[in-house]
Formats: structure tokens, C-alpha cells, sequence
């Protein structure tokens, strides 16, 4: 979401004059979009205007600006401990930001806006067109999280649930195809909570999914980050008939212990999560899912681990994340009694070793076969093309004749545990 934030920042500026500059020194300007999911964010932040300090000692200072969840959870302090930094905008602010810079230039005030004030982001954003001329580009149609996960720090810093407006989503859809865009990301922090009520009428994801199906030239529709308990029959349902919509599914769980779910307020156990894959696989069997893990969560014994273990087995993750627990300021499961750390580095690197393993598996499969690819990018000076498989996987390719945004079918004749390596030669090859 920082991805598609940053790019709509970057819409707004420059209807100010504000270009991009791939020249360090010559920025007049940084913003630094934040993420504060994990530790360590903040400090990151410093270390940067650190780094920018020391590259603008002999220089014109430039005007600095920190964005996104950071600057909305740690603003005021940020702006103590920092003089450096001009100004604070929070993630659900930042329309304001042409306003608060032209403010600036003139006043030379420091500014910290970090209002809730989303329905206003997006009324404001729209007036600014999306420039992403992405193959593949995200597009943000819910934000912010009602269900308070014990260690999440979302529902603070991205603040209550909101969904946009089916049109101006729909609307923002077809200039970005317009644009060059052939696959489009729909996202949301709980993105199949998406929820809009126009006219008696109730949208849910699914109807946003069935709307995008009918853009003529768009050929891929994915969405994250879902959360089980949103899985509805109507969002199911789309994989049997939205030809368009990609048969994987980031579907994050956490834990394979009902007693950890519980402790972290998931709000569903393991067995309703592998009931929502089952209904999932039998409605298009070839769905493949990936999730996120969170190890040493306080109180996790060996049992809960190996509880995780087992879930994974059974499901056969085709690709995750795992992350250590980390205690977020604010969040009910900060002040709880930590696990040792040298225990809870043991289980992730235990985790990730059984999640890489079935990702290799998983790549395994396609050697020798032929993956239905779409072409994003050149690589390697040109020589070569990165594209990814229905299930994200990325490829890079050789090919005698293809063009960006086409779909080929490539033979895959290596890969690692991330890539697939693979040629593509044309009118040869058959899809499997
Ligand atoms: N809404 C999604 C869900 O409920 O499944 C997850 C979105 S969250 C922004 C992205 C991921 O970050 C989570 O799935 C979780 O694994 C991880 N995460 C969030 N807070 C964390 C914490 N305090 N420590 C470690 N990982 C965390
Ligand atoms: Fe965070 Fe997802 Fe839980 Fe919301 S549902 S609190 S975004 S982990």
C-alpha cells in the first residue's frame, strides 16, 4: 500500500512543479513514506535523515518531509527529536500535502498533520489522476482495519475501516488500463472487508472483481491482504467464473494454534481457515495459497509451534511470510511477557526452512513445462524479460520476439527457491 501511496503523493506534487530526481543531492525534497508494521521502523527513519544530513552538509537544505504510518504513530516525538524534519503527514493526510508545502515556503513553520480524514483523501485524490503506467499496478480500494488484532498496529495508524466508492474506484481502474496497466492489484489493509453502500445497494469485493472481469484489455485481477473471516460465499464464488481473477490467494493466518489465535484476537480458528481453503479448492482446484506467520507471539509454547508446523504441511503454503513477534507501542500485546529471543529465532528459522522448502517443490513442478508468463519488464540491459506466472511467481526468460504486457507461454528449464528461469520462443509452446 506504501508502494501505491508513494505514487499518489508523487501525482500531487507534481501539480506543483515537483519532479523526480535520481541524483540524490540535487532533491530539493525528500519524503519519506513510512511503514511502522515491525520494529525498527523508526529508527530506520533516522537513519536515513542521517544519511541525507550528511549528504546536504555543504548544501542548500533540503525540505524534508516523513509520510505514512510512522510519521502518524510517533509524530510529535519525531518532530522533537528531529529538527531536521520540516513536516509530519499521516497516511490518511497526505491530500493535503501540496497545501501544506506551499504553507511552508512561505511561513517556514514546522507542520505535523496526522488527521483521520479519509473520505476527504480519496474525494481529493481523485481529482488527481493516477499516472502508474505500471503493466502491473495496485490500486487502493479499502483502508484501515476494525478487527484489532492484539499485535497489529493498523487499526491506530491507518484508523477505521473505509471503503471507497465503487465508482470512483472502477473509474480509477480504467485510467490506469488506459495507462498500459494489464493486471490490476486490488488492495486494502482487509481488503475482502470492502463494504460500500450506494442506493439500497451493498458492493462487496466480488463486485468490484466482476466489474474489473469486463475490462476489455485488462488480463489479470488480484487482491491482498484478505482476512479468513472475510472469505464470503460471493468472493468465492468469483473463482469459479472471473476468468480474469488469478487462482492465488494471500491468506494470512498467523498461527496453527487455536490457543495462539485466540490469545492474538483473530477472531477464527484453524479449522474455519482450512474449511474457507476447502470451499476454495472445490470451487477451482487449481487455487494455491500463500499466508503470513507471526512465531514467538507471547506465550507460544513448543506445542503452538509445532501446531504452526502441522498447519503448514497440511496446507502446502506455496509461498509465505514469517516474521518474529514484535511488540508494537500501543497494541494490547506489547506489554506481554516476551519469549527468549535466541527460542524464537530457532522457530522462525525452523518455519522458514519448511516454507522454503515447499516453495522449491512448488517451482519444481514447472521445469521442463510451460508457464503462461506476463511480461512486466526488460532485465539484464535489455537482454532478457521478467514477468510473473498466474501464481506471482517471478520469471526471467530469453525470448527471440515479445512485447511488455503480452502473455506468453515459457518453457521453464531452471529455477531457485524464488525464480524460474525459462525461454520463450514463439508460436512453439502450449501453455499446461
Ligand atoms: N490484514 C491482514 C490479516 O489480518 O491477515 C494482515 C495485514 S498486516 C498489515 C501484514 C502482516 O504483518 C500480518 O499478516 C502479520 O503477519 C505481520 N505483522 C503485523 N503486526 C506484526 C507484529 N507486531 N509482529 C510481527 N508481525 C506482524
Ligand atoms: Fe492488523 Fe490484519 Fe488484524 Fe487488521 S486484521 S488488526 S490489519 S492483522
Amino acid at each position: 500500500m506504501n508502494e501505491y501511496d508513494s505514487n499518489r503523493i508523487y501525482d500531487l506534487v507534481s501539480t506543483i512543479g515537483f519532479t523526480k530526481t535520481k541524483i540524490k543531492n540535487e532533491a530539493n525534497c525528500f519524503i519519506l513514506n513510512t511503514c511502522h508494521i515491525r520494529e525498527k521502523a523508526t529508527e530506520k527513519v533516522y537513519d536515513e535523515i542521517g544519511r541525507v544530513k550528511k549528504d546536504f552538509k555543504n548544501l542548500k537544505k533540503p525540505l524534508v518531509i516523513i509520510s505514512g504510518c510512522v510519521a502518524q504513530a510517533e509524530s510529535e516525538e519525531m518532530m522533537k527529536r528531529e529538527p531536521y524534519i520540516d513536516m509530519v503527514i499521516g497516511p490518511q493526510s497526505y491530500h493535503k500535502i501540496n497545501d501544506l508545502i506551499l504553507n511552508y515556503q512561505r511561513k517556514k513553520e514546522r507542520f505535523n498533520e496526522t488527521e483521520f480524514d479519509v473520505i476527504k483523501k480519496f474525494d481529493e485524490l481523485q481529482k488527481v489522476s493516477n499516472s502508474q503506467s505500471k503493466i502491473s499496478s495496485y490500486l487502493t480500494i479499502q483502508e484501515g482495519c476494525d478487527k484489532f488484532c492484539h499485535f497489529c498496529v493498523v487499526p491506530y495508524t491507518r484508523g477505521p475501516e473505509y471503503s471507497r466508492p465503487i465508482k470512483q474506484i472502477i473509474d480509477e481502474a480504467n485510467i490506469l488500463v488506459e495507462n498500459g496497466a494489464k493486471e490490476i492489484i486490488l488492495l486494502g489493509q482487509n481488503v475482502n472487508a470492502y463494504n460500500f453502500y450506494e442506493k439500497n445497494k451493498n458492493y462487496r469485493l466480488s463486485s468490484i472483481i466482476r466489474e474489473l472481469n469486463d475490462i476489455k484489455k485488462l488480463k489479470r485481477i488480484r487482491f491482498t491482504t484478505s482476512h479468513p473471516k472475510d472469505m464470503t460465499e460471493d468472493l468465492i464464488n468469483c473463482y469459479k467464473d472471473c476468468k480474469k481473477l488469478m487462482p492465488f490467494l494471500h491468506l494470512p493466518i498467523q498461527s496453527g494454534s487455536n490457543h495462539i489465535l485466540k490469545s492474538m484476537n483473530r477472531k477464527h480458528d484453524k479449522e474455519y481457515y482450512i474449511s474457507v481453503i476447502e470451499k476454495l479448492k472445490k470451487i477451482n482446484r487449481e487455487i494455491k495459497i500463500s499466508s503470513d506467520f507471526i512465531v514467538g507471539y507471547p506465550g507460544e509454547s513448543k506445542n503452538d509451534f509445532m501446531d504452526t508446523v502441522k498447519l503448514i504441511e497440511k496446507v502446502g503454503f506455496i509461498n509465505s511470510y514469517s516474521f518474529i513477534f514484535s511488540p508494537r507501542p500501543g497494541t494490547p500485546a506489547s506489554d506481554k511477557k516476551l519469549n527468549g529471543t535466541t527460542e524464537n529465532l530457532q522457530r522462525l528459522k525452523e518455519i522458514q526452512r519448511i516454507l522454503e522448502n515447499f516453495q522449491i517443490k512448488n517451482n519444481e513442478k514447472y521445469l521442463n513445462q510451460f508457464c503462461e508468463v506476463l511480461i512486466e519488464n526488460k532485465v539484464n540491459s535489455g537482454e532478457k524479460f521478467f514477468g510473473r506466472t498466474r501464481y506471482m511467481t517471478p520469471v526471467i526468460f530469453e525470448s527471440e520476439k515479445c512485447n511488455l504486457g503480452e502473455i506468453v507461454d515459457v518453457k521453464i528449464t531452471s529455477f531457485n527457491q524464488k525464480n524460474l528461469f525459462g525461454i520463450h520462443k514463439t508460436n512453439t509452446y502450449k501453455a499446461a
